[in-house]
């Protein structure tokens, strides 16, 4: 996986009760999320929001690094089969830090998976990748909404939370694996990412989720045994990653 690099688009538009950012500010502060996924993006809400308290004077640079998608991250990824679902109601399901979570700055109030589907399904907010209409149109407050469709809500939360940035704020994203995190002389936090390319940020959060384990004890025993004998063991593991045909 190469290491890529991409910027989302910010408007002008941000919050009434934001204050101003500096126009002129001259060095920018990086700080790097590794790991896209749900709390990834959590993250990056809660930094972009609460920029302006962060790194007064400065312009601020929130990077997400993932090798898989960023928002829908390793779980939620679109390409997954519809029978793959959630197992919590579309209506209990949100991003948005509303009125009534306590979290250090300004709430950010928002659709639900539900609300999303049904305003979504309207035309009232962006459109979603045609193969997930059906997902879209099914999805009621009391549904179990299908992976795939959370994950395009996830997307759609990134995208917003890059949009509303105050200015002076941008939200940019890297494709790749970071595999080593050391502190530089300078002060700086240096990720390196797999193949080689080099990532330096003020600060670094790891939003790592659910990590991969070699197999161990009876796992490993099975692994071999099904190696000697030409037959496929299945670990434990997410289900979209598996071959089971
Ligand atoms: C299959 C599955 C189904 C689930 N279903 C539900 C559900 O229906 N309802 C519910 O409430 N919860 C569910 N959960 C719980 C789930 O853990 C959370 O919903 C959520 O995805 C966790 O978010 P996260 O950001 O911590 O982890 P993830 O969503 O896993 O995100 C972590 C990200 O970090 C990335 N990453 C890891 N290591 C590196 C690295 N070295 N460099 C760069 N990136 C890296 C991964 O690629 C991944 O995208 C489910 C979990 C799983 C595994």
């Amino acid at each position: 996986m190469t290491a890529m690099s991409s910027a989302y688009s910010a408007s002008p538009a941000h919050g009434p009760h934001r204050p101003a950012a500096t126009p002129h500010a001259t060095t920018e502060a990086k700080i790097a999320v590794i790991g896209a996924g749900l709390v990834g993006v959590g993250v990056a809400e809660r930094l972009t929001a609460n920029a302006p308290f962060l790194a007064p004077g400065r312009s601020i640079e929130d990077v997400l690094v993932d090798p898989c998608p960023p928002g829908p991250g390793r779980v939620w990824r679109e390409e997954q089969s519809p029978l793959m679902r959630m197992n919590s109601f579309a209506r209990d399901v949100t991003l948005f830090p509303g009125k009534a979570v306590r979290c250090e700055g300004p709430a950010r109030p928002g659709p639900s998976l539900a609300a999303w589907a049904r305003e979504t399904a309207a035309g009232l907010l962006p459109p979603v990748d045609p193969r997930l209409e059906g997902d879209l149109r099914e999805t009621t407050p009391d549904s179990f909404a299908t992976r795939r469709l959370q994950g395009a809500y996830l997307s759609w939360f990134l995208r917003e939370v890059a949009r509303q940035a105050p200015p002076g704020v941008r939200v940019t994203t890297r494709t790749g694996r970071a595999v080593a995190l050391t502190a530089g002389p300078d002060g700086l936090q240096r990720v390196r990412l797999e193949h080689g390319s080099r990532l330096d940020a003020d600060a670094v959060v790891l939003a790592l989720g659910h990590l991969d384990a070699r197999p161990r004890g009876e796992e490993a025993d099975a692994a071999s045994f099904a190696a000697r004998h030409g037959l496929t063991y299945l670990p434990p593991g997410l289900v979209l990653q598996r071959c089971l045909s």
